[in-house]
């Protein structure tokens, strides 16, 4: 059985080693925040299935074999000709600070629809993981993620919200209708506004509101500032781990693999949280958008003394 199923875009990415206008190298990678979820989970042993559509083409053939090799289940994945694997180009632009620049309009995966995604959550999965960015794909993903989140099967959704492809209305209209079908939401902290309803103003006020929804775990992220969790009946605060920042571009999903991989070995609240923020630092401290994540074995790492050789 799979422990937990997820479904999206996932694009090429090409990483340049100085400013993309001037040339040079480049490294050429694959990411999409559902799969690095994915692979974040597989990494630390759960069952893990992304499913998804790529173009027909060898950047396709690369997700594909990538996500296999990091033990990822892609048996609902497939190639699609109507259009080319979506790419994503990242730079870094000033010392921490990372541009993104995407091509992803007219991809193979915007023409993912319900009967793409439906068979792969039958069996159901222990856990359902949906992102804000499928239903801003168009409408065929928007309608896909509606179907999957109204299955009978706990959902964990990340606002995940970019600007480049939907503004901040569009994106609320599509999400909060969302939130009653939802068991975690994961959201930055100016992200709440997106899930929560119009009227609550404060983050207080807008977690409260999810909770009433019926939403069992809201968790807030605050980027080196650490995060939050939040249940009905416990509020936990973690400062972000300390380390030298390599790359921040995965940080997100990679505390949601750890948030999730935490929930489905029984971890109490705090215990998901110090998992999330362990897993978020292994991203931060490590090049690529899930290159760095941690085996099970690695968790513990970040622990070690500065200047530590394993051996
Ligand atoms: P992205 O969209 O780049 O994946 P995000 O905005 O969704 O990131 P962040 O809030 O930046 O997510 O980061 C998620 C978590 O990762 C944080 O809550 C924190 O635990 C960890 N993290 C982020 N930045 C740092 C940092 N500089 N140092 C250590 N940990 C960090």
């Amino acid at each position: 059985a799979i422990d937990v199923a997820t479904f999206g875009e996932t694009m090429a990415t090409v990483r340049a080693e100085g400013l993309i206008r001037l040339g040079g190298g480049m490294r050429l990678s694959v990411a999409g925040a559902e799969s690095n979820v994915a692979i974040g989970l597989a990494r630390l042993g759960h069952r893990a299935r992304w499913t998804g559509l790529v173009g027909d083409d060898e950047t396709g053939e690369l997700v594909l074999r990538t996500l296999r090799a990091e033990g990822v289940d892609v048996t609902h994945a497939r190639t699609d000709p109507r259009g080319p694997t979506g790419l994503m180009l990242v730079e870094r632009r000033l010392g921490e600070l990372t541009r993104v620049i995407y091509h992803r309009s007219g991809s193979a995966a915007s023409f993912l629809g319900p009967p793409d995604v439906l068979p792969a959550l039958d069996p159901p999965p222990r856990m359902l993981h949906l992102t804000g960015i499928t239903p801003a794909l168009g409408p065929g993903p928007a309608a896909a993620v509606r179907a999957a989140a109204e299955l009978d099967v706990p959902v964990c959704l990340d606002v995940n919200h970019r600007s480049r492809l939907w503004d901040r209305e569009r994106a609320a209209n599509a999400l909060r209708p969302l939130a009653p079908h939802l068991t975690v939401a994961v959201a930055s902290e100016d992200e709440l506004d997106l899930l929560a309803p119009a009227g609550a103003a404060t983050e207080e006020e807008r977690v409260s509101a999810l909770l009433a929804a019926g939403v069992a775990q809201v968790v807030v992220k605050r980027g080196a500032a650490g995060a939050s969790a939040y249940t009905s009946a416990e509020t936990v605060h973690r400062p972000a781990r300390p380390v030298r920042v390599a790359d921040v571009v995965g940080a997100g999903d990679a505390f949601v693999a750890g948030y999730l991989s935490g929930l489905l070995d029984g971890l109490g609240l705090a215990g998901r949280l110090d998992r999330a923020t362990v897993t978020g630092a292994f991203a931060v401290a490590t090049p690529g958008d899930w290159e760095g994540l941690p085996a099970r074995s690695e968790l513990a790492l970040l622990d070690a003394l500065p200047g530590t050789t394993l051996r």
